[in-house]
């Protein structure tokens, strides 16, 4: 039995409590279970975003270049640092996940020494993720694991394609599940059957600690604006081990990515490092915004907010298990804080119309996944132990009122 007290009593030795009034929060009541979608909004990123618009761009003009040229190099140094466990000169922002995957996915399929590589992923990764991979290379040369992600399900897949998959790339923490995956087994598996690992490490950055170089990740990309509160929209970021730079040929031959960017030579050459991976013009308002949410937490540090992310999930399966299990609700997230990210997914017959309830009747924000799933990420940065018991508490009294059940079983155009 988990009681509020028990919450109350993480909350009063939470190292990092401080962090939440970084944050705007425009309404006490309601507890925002959707971190993980899109993060919330920082004091820090607002002025950061109106100076860059009022001071930066309505005076400076087009001699604010001068400070925003280096950006997508600066901001993605910046998210190595605090949060991938990766060296300077790695990581770039630029672009959407989905882009950079692209991007990562064609050069790794390029550049691997293969003529015609096949791919592997997992039937249930992310849907632009499989999306991307079958465009890279054709549908018929995905290759699925249909089991859950392991080193022994990869181990068996590279295997029994005896060397004609080139890459392999999973989502560290499951958008749905919240399953955390063994990286460092899993890139070491990779690399022993002679193919490259790509990480979709969206779920996963800011939530729990990583350490790409010390793993012999290959490389990775993930969004901004879930746990890092960059922003809708931010831009992604993508990590490449600097020892594969003159291995992997830069995809789209943008200018950014060029040697000598102002030369404007006749022909491409591609610039030192990873920088080669940039296109165009990066979204400079948003990376400003971006800079400033890394700031405020990397004072923080991933460790405590990796910390509290098991605490938060941990109260929310505890007291799922006293409030939820006899209402029809199944745990599907693991029970083991390691092997999880830092939200927490609840399997219910009529998890769409809950999901609509919740938001409706009893100000809490979690989001649905498809078929079933009601998903909570309370992201550490900013919410209580006591908020995350709290909406477990809502949910039940939701259901005991049957207030979902006037709820339109059709879903919305975003669920
Ligand atoms: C959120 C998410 C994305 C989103 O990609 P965008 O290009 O930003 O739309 C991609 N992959 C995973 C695993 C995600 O969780």
């Amino acid at each position: 039995m988990t009681t509020l007290d028990d919450a109350r009593a993480l909350d009063a030795r939470d190292p990092i409590a401080w962090l939440r009034d970084a944050f705007v929060i425009a309404d006490d009541d309601q507890l925002y279970a959707d971190g993980n979608s899109l993060g919330r909004l920082s004091h820090a990123t607002r002025e950061a975003i109106d100076r860059a618009v009022t001071e930066e761009w309505g005076r400076g003009l087009v001699r604010s270049w001068d400070r925003w040229i280096d950006l997508p190099v600066s901001v993605g140094d910046a998210i190595g640092a605090n949060f991938l466990g990766a060296a300077p000169g790695q990581t770039v922002v630029s672009d959407s996940t989905t882009v950079n995957l692209y991007k990562l996915a064609a050069a790794g399929t390029r550049g691997g020494g293969q003529p015609h590589p096949m791919v592997l992923t997992n039937a249930t990764n992310f849907p632009t993720d499989r999306y991307v991979l079958e465009g890279v290379v054709g549908p018929d040369r995905v290759d699925l694991i249909d089991e859950p992600v392991t080193v022994e399900s990869v181990d068996d897949a590279l295997g029994r394609r005896g060397g004609q998959i080139g890459l392999a790339s999973f989502s560290a923490v499951d958008y749905r599940s919240g399953a955390l995956l063994d990286i460092a087994a899993i890139t070491a598996a990779t690399r022993r059957h002679g193919a490259l690992v790509l990480w979709d490490l969206s779920h996963a950055v800011g939530a729990v600690e990583l350490e790409l170089d010390a793993w012999n990740v290959d490389m990775a990309v993930g969004c901004t604006y879930k746990y890092l509160n960059g922003g809708p929209g931010a831009p992604a970021f993508l990590y490449v081990a600097e020892r594969l730079h003159d291995r992997l040929p830069p995809v789209v031959q943008g200018w950014f990515g060029a040697a000598d960017q102002f030369a404007m030579h006749p022909s491409y050459a591609p610039a030192p490092g990873v920088r080669r991976h940039l296109a165009g013009t990066p979204p400079v308002v948003a990376l400003r915004g971006l800079e400033a949410a890394i700031a405020t937490l990397g004072a923080a540090g991933i460790s405590a907010l990796a910390a509290k992310g098991r605490t938060l999930t941990g109260v929310v399966i505890a007291a799922a298990d006293d409030h939820l299990r006899h209402r029809g609700f199944d745990l599907a997230t693991s029970r083991e804080p390691s092997a999880r990210g830092a939200h927490v997914a609840l399997r219910h017959d009529d998890a769409w119309r809950i999901c609509q309830a919740l938001i409706a009747h009893a100000s809490v924000v979690p989001d649905f996944r498809e078929p079933d799933i009601v998903r909570l990420g309370f992201a550490p940065a900013y919410t209580r132990h006591v908020d995350a018991y709290d909406a477990v508490v809502r949910i039940a009294r939701v259901v005991d009122q049957g207030l979902h059940e006037a709820m339109p079983a059709e879903r919305a155009r975003v669920t």
